[in-house]
């Protein structure tokens, strides 16, 4: 599974998902993985990922490949005399033929995902055909030096290609065993010492050089996924972090750091706009003889319930209810004028009392209840957050002088 496939999987699900990754990379790259074969999913993963990269890598090493097969082309024709080339020039060229083919083919991105198939089948058609050329020359040394050039060309496609290990060594073994059985058919005489001393050989180095670049592969795919997913974690914690910062633990509101910021945040933007922000202040009353009569737990229940009330009550994207300090709530309504800030006042103030929580010891009623300041301001230069605060918690001692279970609003007053 992708990294992105993951994301939208819920949090539990992921995050077991993500340990059970991390224990088999991490089993794994301890392991020393000496088998070329994850368990699956991780294999093809993997797989897709070593095709899209060495793809890439091929993309430029292919060129090099080419360069340096015309190279020793050239080389050779011109230390060998003309006459005894026979049909080698031809068969080479074809070869170069198939190179150049893999330079078109890795110049598509598209065709990325399947480098490893046509990759392997170019290198299985080279291998056979210059197993083969060497029959078409015409002196015993050009024979030799053909003959030679099917090491080469083994190393070359178990090091340079980019090819997975298996794919690698059905190329070379395959296409060269195969090339050495149509000689036989053609009933052409084979000196095995030599093709063993040169093919056998090269196939020997070249599937060596292959294992080890696949297991040095898997170890750096192993390496780059317990990274990202390290990384990923990280960055899971940072965000986790930074919501615990500003949430209040008991109610989940905003805490008051958070509602500060916010506070200068939207009063800057009111201001900008000519907008009006609106502040309540709640407090709940006799909070105190509450928490004698019921005990703490049962008051922290009251403070909990208190938050998903006014959870309730802000609802309207840039709406912030916030826990100020134990049994004080702060809820802030940017672009609300008085009229709306009155009736969320009121509505709020009647929700609590319908919860009905159960009060004993209130002097207002048989339920829990609370007193409510408004404020309300188009902020202006001449005027501070903290005088809007400063409004609505003195509109609350007003609301509490009153009688308590009520609604009470104050002017912000300018600072002297
Ligand atoms: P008033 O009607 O005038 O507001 O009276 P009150 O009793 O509500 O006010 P007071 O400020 O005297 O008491 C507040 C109480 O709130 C005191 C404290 O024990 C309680 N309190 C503050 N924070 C918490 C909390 O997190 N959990 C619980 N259970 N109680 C808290
Ligand atoms: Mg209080
Ligand atoms: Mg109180």
């Amino acid at each position: 599974m992708t990294a992105s496939e993951n994301d939208h999987l819920p949090e539990d699900i992921r995050s077991s998902h993500d340990s059970t990754r991390y224990a088999l990379l991490n089993d794994l790259l301890q392991a020393g993985w000496l088998r070329l074969r994850f368990p699956q999913p991780l294999e093809t993963e993997f797989r897709y990922n070593h095709a899209v990269n060495s793809a890439r890598v091929f993309r430029s090493t292919v060129f090099y490949v080419l360069l340096l097969y015309l190279i020793l082309g050239l080389g050779i024709m011109y230390i060998i005399p003309n006459e005894t080339l026979g049909q080698w020039p031809l068969g080479y060229s074809l070869v170069a033929l198939l190179i150049l083919g893999g330079v078109v083919l890795s110049r598509s991105p598209r065709l990325h995902q399947w480098h490893q198939h046509y990759g392997a089948a170019l290198a299985f058609t080279g291998m056979a055909m210059l197993t083969v050329i060497p029959q078409f020359t015409g002196a015993p040394v050009m024979k030799l030096a053909a003959t030679i050039g099917t090491a080469h060309a083994a190393v070359v496609i178990g090091s340079m290609l980019g090819l997975r290990a298996v794919p690698a060594v059905v190329a070379m073994w395959g296409g060269g065993y195969l090339g050495m059985a149509a000689v036989l058919m053609a009933g052409q005489d084979v000196n095995w010492l030599l093709t063993h001393q040169t093919l056998t050989a090269g196939c020997a180095v070249g599937s060596v050089v292959a294992w080890l670049m696949e297991r040095q592969s898997r170890q750096v795919f192993l390496q780059q996924s317990l990274l990202s997913l390290e990384k990923a974690r990280s960055e899971d914690m940072a965000e986790r972090m930074k919501e615990m910062s500003r949430a209040d633990a008991l109610t989940g509101l905003a805490n008051r750091r958070h509602f500060d910021e916010v506070l200068h945040l939207e009063w800057q933007r009111c201001m900008r706009d000519g907008a009006s922000l609106s502040l309540l202040f709640i407090d709940v009353d006799f909070f105190k003889p509450y928490n004698d009569e019921y005990g703490h737990q049962a008051g922290d229940e009251c403070l909990e319930r208190m938050g998903e009330i006014l959870a309730d009550h802000a609802r309207r994207p840039g709406d912030l209810a916030a826990r100020y300090g134990g049994e004080e709530f702060v809820v802030l309504y940017p672009q609300t004028g008085p009229r709306s800030l009155e009736q969320m006042a009121d509505k709020l103030l009647r929700a609590v009392a319908d919860e009905g929580m159960p009060h004993g010891h209130s002097s207002v009623a048989d339920h829990i209840t609370v007193s409510i300041g408004t404020a309300c301001i188009v902020p202006e230069k001449t005027y501070s957050p903290e005088q809007l605060v400063a409004a609505a918690d003195h509109a609350v001692y007003e609301a509490k002088n009153k009688g308590r279970n009520r609604v009470y609003n104050a002017p912000v007053k300018a600072a002297d």
